[in-house]
């Protein structure tokens, strides 16, 4: 499997020279296809069966604009197929949160003076050697080679990302490079399931233990001190020099804001990998998540879906860090489990504030856990392990709580 390993590199002032004709030129070719798009589509969007103008016309047209401003040639062409491709995955992103209801989606808009612009190696143009990274440019004579960590490898190098983080003030490369598993994967016949949620983590396992795992909230901390900033900011002109701080203190805390959020999901998802003797992991799919609120313009619905994000990359961690313990992370469809009554099966309604399912049948059970059950109890059944299934129920029996044991059939997991 293939990870991002992100490494901060020392630039004299010579290479940031380089390093910055080199992103301006990308800057300008990322401006000049958008703009390029722009002018196609409003000239052509009364024509319904015309092809717009995509990313493969542009590539091909590169040789000729290098023909007529030869600065182009000092960028390794391979970035500057890149920069057009990321123009062109920015528009592919847009029109699908447009595509799903954001009505708030932005279409990509044009890079600013000050901006760095990401120099993308993909394949090549690049050599790792004797722990130094080498880019390929033509700009003037001035190596671009940059000690990298000691003792770190990087095998198979698919792609390097060399760009600049203006609120660090620091130059980074991206490296994505192959990894080996520890150990291959074997299904062991002990899993763990989770609900994941934005406060907490509930999950049970084989042996019909609960786990509950609560999660960091720096949002909780950062976000009124980011509000205040930000109604501070909009009192003043706006670019004026005032409002340029006051801009760039917001954009710190947001950082600060998601770099903890980010730590604090890598130590968790290395927790749940190891503290676990279940070689599978079960978590719900977010893709079918139903989220009610995602369709109304709500105020706070930014940072609502900014949650989900931060969910579906927690499980992006957690899948590569159990793939590198020789573990599997799957996910099911999790549409009902927090409706259905993992007992007797009935669905109930159970708005976001109602902690704890009260059944007919006499089930009564905390939310998170009673769809922790129903997640594991559908993968159990979508995948026949009815061994597993009776162990599981037998487990759960011991602490008081009887789902459908004896039958071949999961009344609960076929909901939905
Ligand atoms: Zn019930």
């Amino acid at each position: 499997m293939h990870i991002a390993t992100k490494i901060k590199i020392l630039v004299t002032p010579d290479q940031a020279d380089v390093l910055w004709h080199l992103s301006e030129k990308c800057r300008l070719l990322y401006n000049f296809a958008l703009a390029e798009r722009n002018q196609n589509y409003q000239e052509n969007k009364d024509q319904p069966d015309k092809q717009y103008i995509g990313y493969v016309q542009q590539a091909n047209a590169l040789p000729e604009l290098k023909k007529k401003y030869p600065e182009y040639k000092w960028v390794y062409s391979k970035v500057l197929q890149t920069t057009l491709k990321s123009l062109d995955d920015n528009f592919t992103s847009f029109f699908a949160l447009r595509q799903n209801g954001d009505e708030g989606a932005n279409p990509p808009g044009f890079k600013g003076k000050d901006h760095f612009c990401t120099l993308r190696y993909n394949q090549s143009g690049f050599a790792i050697t004797e722990g130094r990274i080498r880019f390929s440019h033509f700009y003037n004579d001035v190596p671009l080679a940059f000690d990298l960590p000691e003792g770190q490898m990087f095998v198979n190098v698919k792609q390097v990302d060399l760009f600049y983080d203006d609120l660090k003030g620091a130059y980074y490369v991206s490296i994505v490079h192959e990894v080996q598993p520890d150990q291959e994967y074997v299904d062991n016949g002990l899993y763990q399931a989770w609900d994941l949620g934005i406060t907490k983590h509930v999950g049970v396992n084989s042996h019909g233990k609960f786990l509950e795992v609560t999660n960091a909230r720096p949002d909780r901390y950062w976000n009124p001190k980011i509000d205040a900033v930000q109604s501070r900011r909009d009192h003043c002109t706006k670019k004026s020099r005032k409002w340029k701080r006051l801009n760039h203190v917001k954009q710190k805390m947001e950082r600060k804001r998601s770099n903890q959020l980010r730590d604090f999901q890598h130590k968790l998802s290395r927790k749940l990998v190891r503290n676990t003797r279940a070689t599978t992991i079960l978590v719900g799919d977010l893709s079918v998540k139903q989220m009610p609120q995602s369709k109304q313009a709500t105020p706070g619905l930014n940072r609502s879906t900014q949650n989900t994000g931060h969910l579906s990359r927690f499980i992006g961690f957690l899948t590569y860090k159990a793939a590198l313990a020789g573990k599997r992370v799957i996910k099911i469809d999790e549409r009902y489990t927090t409706k259905i009554c993992c007992v007797c099966g009935a669905v109930h309604d159970m708005p976001l504030g109602k902690r704890v399912m009260n059944c007919e049948c006499g089930n009564q059970i905390d939310r998170d856990r009673n769809s922790a059950v129903n997640i594991m109890v559908r993968f159990l059944s979508q995948h026949a392990l009815w061994i597993g299934y009776r162990q599981f129920a037998g487990n759960l029996r011991q602490t008081g709580l009887e789902i459908p044991g004896h039958s071949q059939e999961a009344p609960c997991a076929s909901g939905g």
